[in-house]
Parts: C-alpha cells; sequence; structure tokens
C-alpha cells in the first residue's frame, strides 16, 4: 500500500468524514491525540497518523478543485 492511500481513501469519502477525523484528532493537550489514546491501543503521539492523512486528504480535495 502507497503512503498516499489513505489519503486518497479520506478524499473519496468526502470533505464531511475529513472534517470530522480532523475535529476529532486533537491534541489532548498533553502532546497525544485524544480520538486515537483507546484504552487496548494506548496513547498516539499527535498529530497522529489518521490527522495527517485527514490533512493530505483535504489538501487533495482542494486541490483537484
Ligand atoms: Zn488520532
Amino acid at each position: 500500500m502507497a503512503d498516499d492511500d489513505l489519503p486518497r481513501l479520506l478524499r473519496d469519502l468526502g470533505a464531511t468524514a475529513v472534517a470530522t477525523l480532523l475535529a476529532q484528532h486533537v491534541d489532548d493537550g498533553r502532546g497525544y491525540c485524544r480520538a486515537c489514546s483507546l484504552p487496548q491501543a494506548g496513547p498516539s503521539r499527535w498529530p497522529c497518523t489518521l490527522r495527517a492523512a485527514a490533512l493530505a486528504a483535504r489538501d487533495l480535495a482542494r486541490r483537484a478543485r
């Protein structure tokens, strides 16, 4: 799987899905992602992979317009 597959997938899901990801994956104030800090997974450093992918997806969508 190429590095840019995830951003493309998210872009195809639409602006609302990307905006939701960006709204959920925020810094919890201690340098960790709020949405990724699941008990079973442990805290994830922020910005997390999903936020980076969502930002890239938003850029892709902007460039396409
Ligand atoms: Zn996250």
